[in-house]
């Protein structure tokens, strides 16, 4: 096993991986921005190392930086946390030839995985459905215009390298797609340095499903079971659910079993996630893989009692996943997770400044993960993401009503939060039904709007 370990992240996620360390008896190196040195990962650390200034390209992102305080620290291996460095393959093989093991896929998987167009051909071919769309990359928008004739209307135009849903655009008409053609290239080439675009058939009021993978070096994998991830606001999730109130146990298993062999034959190892999109009919297509801890991972450990955090550490130090996980995987009663993020609820501005009182809410089947303290200030340079609440219960119904008065007592004072706004979607009828799609929230605040609230 490891005896020291560098995490390359910050915020709740850095604090994360020190909790699972220390529990494994594994020291901590934190690294950490200008902006960030009162932070809880760097006071709970074993070890500490400023690696620059706020800006991310400076520090978080700067990968010699990151590999420098590696080597002082003489860690063993390098946690990435998500965001960040964690989907970058260059970065993986840096940490390999400086003989530190990365804690995730091997450089040339992450490589394969983030490119969304390689990884829809790896999938297709191991069986797995995916959305009817274009074989390679789109060459031209003649080209984008056949294949959308053939795919047929509306189609979505999505970036290769993409991620937080940047450079995806949806095209209803022919005339429409030249133009958005080349807004969606020019956005994913600013983000990504990459142009490179491709096309999917668009599901009206699609479900985010996703699978959450555990795979070892010795070609085992296990499914822990799926999240629901429908509740978004421009891509980006809010809430979250395991079990998804839409999959029945054949579903899972028949899934489950498809995507053992596909994560195998990619030669998949450590933990990641499948995701997936859900037609009305219940047909799911796969849309990426994420190679990394997603922040909304709690919900999965809650419901299947399994350390995702702590199962990364041990399979990258090459055990078993018979040795990590010693009993079948099994879900149980119901979790929902609410992002809590630093930000207005009615105009989602982000509210960074300084928390001048909090208290956090306790109590049976109630976890936080946050870096939260009262006094801590909340740089504006970063995600604005301040804590996760967790609710684990019997049931969804339960679970909800859990979260509704774990929200009650959370206090959050001096910055601005999205607690009002998830206490209200929780009361929601058709959310306490289940009938939820990606075009919730928009509905959701329009409705809101409507009646003034
Ligand atoms: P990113 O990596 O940028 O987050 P994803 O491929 O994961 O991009 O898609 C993000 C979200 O965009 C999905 O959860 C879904 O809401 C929407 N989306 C993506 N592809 C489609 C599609 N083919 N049809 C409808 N919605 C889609």
């Amino acid at each position: 096993m490891f005896k020291k370990i560098l995490i390359a992240n910050r915020g709740e996620i850095a604090l994360r991986v020190v909790c699972a360390c220390k529990e494994l008896g594994i020291r901590t190196v934190a690294v950490y921005s200008e902006a960030d040195r009162h932070s809880l990962h760097v006071r709970f650390a074993d070890e500490a190392i400023c690696i620059g200034p706020a800006k991310s390209a400076r520090s978080y992102l700067d990968i010699p930086s990151v590999i420098s305080a590696a080597e002082i620290s003489n860690v063993d291996a390098i946690h990435p946390g998500y965001g960040f460095l964690s989907e970058n393959a260059g970065f993986a093989e840096v940490c390999e030839a400086s003989g530190i093991t990365f804690i995730g896929p091997k450089p040339s998987v992450i490589e394969a995985m983030g490119f969304k167009q390689h990884a829809r051909t790896a999938m297709q071919k191991a069986g797995i459905p995916i959305l009817p769309g274009s074989k390679g990359i789109i060459e031209s928008a003649e080209q984008a215009l056949e294949m959308a004739e053939a795919v047929g209307y509306p189609v979505i135009l999505k970036a290769s390298a993409g991620g937080g849903g940047r450079g995806m655009r949806v095209v209803n008409e022919p005339a429409e797609l030249p133009n958005l053609l080349a807004q969606a290239q020019a956005e994913a080439g600013a983000a990504f340095s990459c142009p490179d675009m491709y096309m999917e058939k668009y599901i009206r009021k699609p479900r985010h499903i996703e699978f959450q993978v555990l795979a070892d070096h010795y070609g085992n994998v296990e499914i822990l079971g799926e999240r629901e991830c429908s509740i978004q606001r421009r891509h980006q999730k809010l809430i979250e659910e395991s079990p998804s109130p839409r999959v029945t146990p054949e579903m899972r298993k028949t899934i489950g079993d498809s995507l053992k062999k596909a994560m195998r034959e990619v030669g998949y190892t450590n933990a990641g996630t499948v995701e997936f999109l859900m037609d009305e009919d219940g047909s799911l297509y796969f849309i990426e893989v994420n190679a990394r801890v997603q922040v909304e991972h709690p919900v999965t450990e809650m419901v299947t009692g399994i350390d995702i955090v702590k199962a990364q550490i041990r399979i990258a130090a090459g055990e078993k996943l018979s040795d990590i996980l010693t009993e079948p995987v099994t879900m149980r009663g119901h979790a929902i997770e609410c992002r809590i993020n630093a930000e207005n609820p009615v105009t989602f501005t982000p509210s960074p400044g300084k928390i001048t009182g909090l208290n956090l809410p306790g109590g049976i089947g109630v976890r936080v993960d946050t870096w939260a303290y009262s006094d801590c200030v909340i740089p504006p340079y970063y995600d604005s993401l301040v804590a996760k609440l967790i609710c684990h219960a019997g049931s969804r119904q339960e679970a909800i009503n859990r979260s509704l008065r774990a929200l009650d007592m959370f206090i959050v004072e001096g910055i601005h939060t999205s607690i009002p706004l998830h206490q209200r979607i929780l009361q929601d009828p058709e959310f306490q039904a289940g009938d939820i799609d990606t075009g919730f929230i928009a509905r959701f605040l329009d409705k809101s709007k409507a009646a003034g609230s």
